[in-house]
């Protein structure tokens, strides 16, 4: 091996040693979850039943031409209130430890990193969700996630909630996907708004997963699965309603539905793993690419410096001309081949 094949084999073993990532995002209620977060202990807590504090929350909205998850979130405050039972971050990451899965959630995270680990391939999980950020975070799946994106509210000094800081719903869901693939995680960096060529994000768009269940998913389902990415919908699977997702996928929303069974033989698990196959693939051939690109721009680097010299012959000083062709010999000199 000459001196330039053995430069380019460890550039090649530096490209080679890249992981690819792979990110797949989640909605939470009804999509890891069979029910909305704050039903299974936090609403029947005010002694109150679900349906009656969803009528309540959704007639408010309505009347007011308000966000429904603001109009929860004010709902929320009032019975608290009224209760005379102040709402604390602990009492709702509390609340979270109560918080039903689907079957197969709790273990599906190890399986498919695991996976995704043989195929050469880093994965990582984010919540992307309406419902509120510290029930997810007392859940017994919290630690999964890199990041948990939900509405949260806003605390006094002693912990009591006091007003709406994030409520994240429909279109603003999208912008954490940007979040994820520019690799800017920090909710309030506008860092996201700038443009970032495709090969300098940290997640490519067509590297991206989002599972979800409903409307509120849909802006982030077609993002995703525009740029390449793949959308799941589910439906649980008990009820088996499955009109949503049949509608979705005829509107062109998803690449995939399925029940929302995670377990390991389940149907998601299976297009989860042909997902994951088709990115290592794809990005094999990525790398195989960006390793012919490396002389090749060093070729063309030649050339252009050639065509400058041959362009302007009479403008350039001796000296100029010298430097020039010391540049162009510095380039011969680390691209491999006969190139004469
Ligand atoms: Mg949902």
């Amino acid at each position: 091996m000459n001196k330039r094949e053995e430069l380019y084999s460890k550039i090649n073993a530096d490209i080679r040693a890249q992981k690819p990532r792979m990110a797949i995002c989640y909605d939470f209620d009804k999509t890891l979850s069979p029910d909305d977060m704050q039903t299974f202990t936090l609403i029947p807590s005010f002694g109150i039943d679900k349906d009656e504090f969803w009528g309540s929350s959704n007639k408010l909205a309505k009347d007011n031409l308000m966000d429904n998850n603001l109009a929860w979130m004010h709902e929320l405050i009032r019975y608290s209130e009224f209760k005379s039972k102040s709402l604390k971050r602990e009492y709702f990451r509390e609340t979270g430890a109560d918080i039903k899965l689907y079957r197969g959630v709790k273990t599906w995270f190890k399986r498919m990193n695991d996976y995704a680990e043989k195929k050469g391939i880093e994965l990582e999980h984010y919540i992307i969700s309406s419902g509120l950020k510290e029930i997810i975070e007392g859940s017994e799946i919290a630690a999964n996630f890199k990041r948990i994106y939900a509405s949260t509210y806003l605390y006094s000094a002693d912990g009591v909630a006091k007003w709406p800081a994030q409520a994240i719903n429909y279109t603003n869901k999208t912008q954490f996907i940007f979040c994820i693939a520019k690799g800017f995680l920090e909710e309030y960096d506008e860092r996201v708004n700038d443009s970032m060529p495709e090969e300098k994000l940290r997640i490519p768009y067509e590297n991206i997963v989002y599972i979800g269940d409903s409307a509120t998913d849909i802006p982030c389902m077609r993002l995703v699965k525009s740029k390449g990415g793949y959308s799941i919908g589910v439906f649980d699977p008990v009820k088996d309603n499955r009109s949503k997702v049949y509608q979705l996928f005829n509107d062109g929303r998803l690449s995939f539905y399925a029940p929302a069974d995670y377990s390991s033989n389940s149907e998601i698990s299976k297009f989860m793993k042909q997902i994951i196959d088709e990115i290592s693939a794809k990005e094999s051939i990525k790398t195989e690419c960006k390793i012919l690109k490396q002389p090749a721009e060093a070729f063309k680097m030649k050339k252009s410096i050639e065509d400058i010299s041959k362009a302007y012959p009479g403008k350039m000083s001796a000296k100029e001309k010298r430097e020039l062709n010391s540049l162009t010999e510095a380039l011969e000199s680390v691209i491999p081949g006969n190139i004469e």
